[in-house]
C-alpha cells in the first residue's frame, strides 16, 4: 500500500511528522512518498498543485494531507493561491464525499465553549458534498483581477450549480453512513430561496425512497447554524452541499472544543481517501511546536479504516489518543487547569508511547 504525503505550509508539516510518527509504530508495511504541496509548492515550482504532486497523489492507495495557506500568498491570482491545491486535489481525484466527525471526548466536555450537558457524548457525523456548488460554479476564473482582488470594479459573482448525478451520490453516501449509525439524517439546504437548493431537497426526498429504513428530515441552513448550538446532540449524520458545509463543519468543530482534534475524510465512489485534519495551516502559531497534532493522527485512524481496511490499527489509534487524554495531557489549545500543557512534538511521543502499551493486547495484521 502506497501513501501519499502532502505536508504543505504552516504548522502542515510539524503535524504531519508527528501523524508518520505514529504511522510507522503500527508494525504495518506501508510505502510513503512526500511531495511539496500548496505554498510550499508554490514557492519551488510556482504552482500550487505541480503535475508531479497530482500524479503522486493519484498513483497513491490514501494521502495524508497536512494544511496549506499563509496570507503572504494572498496577493497571488486565485488559481496560484495554495488553497487551490486542496480544491485540485478534490476535483481531480474525484474526492466528493466529505466525512467530518464532531466527537467530544469525555475529557475534553469543559474545553467546548457550550455547556457540558449540551455536548456530553456529542457524536455527529458531517458529510459535505466537496466537488460541486459554488466553488466550482462559472464562470470560475474568467474575471479579470489585479494581484487576486477587484479595484474598482462595480460586481462580482459566483455562481451556485448542482447536477442530479452529484446529489444523487452524496445522498447515496448519507444514507449508507446513517444505516452504520443511528439511521437518522438531516439534509440542510437553502430551499425556500435558492433554486439550486430546492432542486437539492427534491432529488434527496427521490434518493431516501430506497432508504425507508432510515428518518430524513429537510432543514434550512439558518436553522441547522442554529440547532448546532442549541441542540446537537439531535443530529446524527448531517448532509450538505459544499459551502454550507464547510461553514457548519467548523461549527460543529467547535462545539467539541477544539479544531485540533477533529480529523477528516474525502473520499471517491471507491472509497480512496484524502486524509487530513479538519483545521487550516494555523500561520499564527507556526513553527513554534505547539499546534495539536491529534486531529492528524486521528485522521490517519480514518485512514486505516476507510481506506485501508485496518480496523484494529485504527482502533489502536484512537485508544491511545483517549489513554493520553486521560492521562490529562493538553496541548495549548485543549489546555484547562489541572492538566498539562506539551507541545506538538511531546503529544506525539506519548501517542506513541501509548500505542507500545497497547501492543501486547491488540493483534495486528503486517
Ligand atoms: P485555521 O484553521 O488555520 O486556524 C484557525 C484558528 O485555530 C487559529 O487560531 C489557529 O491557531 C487555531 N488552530 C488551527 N489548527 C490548530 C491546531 N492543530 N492546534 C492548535 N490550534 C489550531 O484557519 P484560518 O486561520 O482561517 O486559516 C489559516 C490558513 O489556512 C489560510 O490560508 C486558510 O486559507 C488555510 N486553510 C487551509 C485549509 C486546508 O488546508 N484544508 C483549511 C482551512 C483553512
Amino acid at each position: 500500500m502506497k501513501i501519499a504525503i502532502l505536508p504543505g505550509d504552516g504548522i502542515g508539516p510539524e503535524i504531519v511528522a508527528e501523524a508518520m510518527r505514529v504511522l510507522g509504530a503500527l508494525d504495518l508495511k506501508f510505502e510513503t512518498e512526500t511531495a511539496l504541496v500548496g505554498g510550499a509548492a508554490y514557492d519551488a515550482h510556482g504552482h500550487p498543485l505541480p503535475e508531479s504532486t497530482l500524479k503522486l497523489a493519484r498513483d497513491a492507495d490514501a494521502i495524508l494531507f497536512g494544511a496549506v495557506g499563509d496570507w503572504k500568498y494572498d496577493k497571488l491570482e486565485r488559481p496560484l493561491r495554495p488553497e487551490q491545491a486542496i480544491l485540485g486535489l478534490r476535483k481531480q481525484l474525484g474526492l466528493f464525499a466529505n466525512f467530518r466527525p464532531a466527537l467530544c471526548y469525555p475529557q475534553l466536555t469543559h474545553a467546548s465553549s457550550l455547556k457540558p450537558e449540551l455536548v456530553a457524548g456529542l457524536d455527529i457525523l458531517i458529510i459535505r458534498e466537496l466537488t460541486g456548488d459554488i466553488y466550482f460554479g462559472q464562470p470560475r476564473g474568467r474575471r479579470t483581477a489585479v494581484d487576486g482582488h477587484f479595484p474598482g470594479a462595480e460586481e462580482a459573482y459566483d455562481t451556485m450549480r448542482y447536477s442530479r448525478p452529484e446529489i444523487e451520490r452524496i445522498a447515496h453516501v448519507a444514507f449508507q453512513a446513517a444505516r452504520k449509525r443511528s439511521k437518522k439524517v438531516t439534509s440542510v439546504d437553502k430551499a425556500n430561496v435558492l433554486e439550486t437548493f430546492q432542486f437539492w431537497k427534491d432529488v434527496v426526498t427521490e434518493v431516501h425512497a430506497q432508504y425507508p429504513d432510515v428518518e430524513l428530515q429537510h432543514m434550512y441552513v439558518d436553522n441547522a447554524a442554529m440547532q448546532l448550538v442549541k441542540a446537537p446532540k439531535a443530529f446524527d449524520v448531517v448532509f450538505t452541499g459544499n459551502m454550507f458545509g464547510d461553514i457548519l463543519s467548523d461549527e460543529a468543530a467547535m462545539l467539541t472544543g477544539s479544531i485540533g482534534m477533529l480529523p477528516s475524510a474525502s473520499l471517491d465512489k471507491d472509497n480512496k481517501g484524502l486524509y487530513e485534519p479538519s483545521h487550516g495551516s494555523a500561520p499564527d502559531i507556526a513553527g513554534k511546536g505547539v499546534a495539536n497534532p491529534l486531529a492528524t493522527i486521528l485522521s490517519v485512524a480514518m485512514m486505516l479504516r476507510y481506506t485501508l481496511n485496518q480496523n484494529a490499527a485504527a482502533d489502536r489509534i484512537e485508544s491511545a489518543v483517549q489513554s493520553v487524554l486521560s492521562a490529562g495531557l493538553r496541548t495549548a489549545d485543549i489546555w484547562s487547569a489541572g492538566t498539562t500543557q506539551v507541545g506538538t512534538r511531546a503529544m506525539g511521543d506519548a501517542v506513541v508511547a501509548a500505542l507500545a502499551g497497547t501492543t501486547k493486547t491488540i493483534t495486528t495484521k503486517t
